[in-house]
């Protein structure tokens, strides 16, 4: 495995990175998780754009153009010779000293790691997986937007424990209003009568590059597509439910908070687009 750390490679056990650095001190930094598939990556522009928009809210400065990490990114794909992949692509803040100013800070570091990742076992996409709501919050925007997808994800990990230590995989996040916002690490949709809906992006999610492709797939399909207010209510009564993400892909929801949805089965709509997914990223 060949591990590129701000501009050289790296055997995965050399591939280190200093103690001072303020992505580990402090979470400082922004992150993408995205798909190789069959050698071509997907969306590769889309989420360089969101990483540079990440770390422009934060006053971070990612120190080569987009169109050099663009090409950086393509050479750590085309050297770990892996036709189906998953690329982490992190910028830390840079090597500081142990006070919080992050204007203390070198350069900031550049990180691509490419490997296999499979969030969920393969019989999930078939039968369905069950959610809980969990008691923690999503991050307020007014503190930290979760639109910006930064390296401090504790608020994510905090409700990943919930729905672990209450049995399930993954958890449904409420804003601060009690409503729906997104899962701890996948965007949430659900159908009724045959209208696609998902939490709008002021209800505080992070705008995800499969969330825009199911919305682009609806669009094109003629499917009507509501970015809404959304309830725990809306999903109880929903005729399907389904979760996306780059690593997670599409996953059918079968259960919320012990209620069954639909009958129980990963419904049609859901399927329909598992399959045109697929069909598109290997297209
Ligand atoms: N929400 C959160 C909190 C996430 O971490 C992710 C990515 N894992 C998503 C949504 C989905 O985003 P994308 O489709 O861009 O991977």
């Amino acid at each position: 495995m060949q591990i590129y750390i701000s501009g050289e490679f790296f055997e995965k056990e050399d591939a280190k990175i200093s103690v001072f650095d303020h992505g580990l001190l402090y979470g400082d930094g922004v992150f993408e998780g995205i798909r190789v598939y069959s050698n071509r990556v997907f969306k590769l522009d889309e989420h360089l754009e969101r990483l540079y928009e990440s770390a422009k809210a934060i006053d971070l400065t990612i120190p080569i153009p987009i169109e050099k990490l663009k090409e950086d990114v393509l050479d750590t794909v085309h050297r770990n010779e892996m036709a189906d992949s998953y690329i982490r692509l992190i910028i830390t803040r840079g090597v500081g000293d142990l006070g919080l100013n992050p204007y203390t800070c070198e350069a900031a570091g550049i990180i691509i790691i490419v490997d296999k990742i499979a969030l969920y076992p393969p019989e999930v996409y078939e039968k369905g997986l069950a959610l809980v709501t969990v008691a923690t919050q999503r991050n307020l925007p007014e503190a930290v937007n979760p639109r910006i997808k930064s390296l401090n994800y504790l608020n994510n990990i905090l409700a990943k424990i919930e729905a672990i230590n209450a049995g399930v995989e993954e958890a449904i996040m409420l804003n601060s209003f009690g409503l729906v916002s997104e899962c701890a690490g996948d965007n949430l949709f659900a159908t009724r009568k045959g209208i696609l809906m998902t939490p709008s992006i002021s209800m505080g999610v992070l705008e995800g590059i499969t969330r825009n492709v199911v919305i682009e797939m609806a669009r094109e399909k003629g499917i009507e597509v509501k970015q809404i207010v959304m309830t725990r209510h809306d999903l109880f009564i929903a005729d399907e439910v389904f979760l996306t993400g780059s690593a997670a892909e599409i996953v059918p929801v079968i259960k919320i908070d012990g209620r069954v949805i639909g009958d129980g089965k990963p419904g049609k709509i859901t399927r329909d687009f598992i399959k045109e997914y697929h069909h598109l990223v290997n297209a």
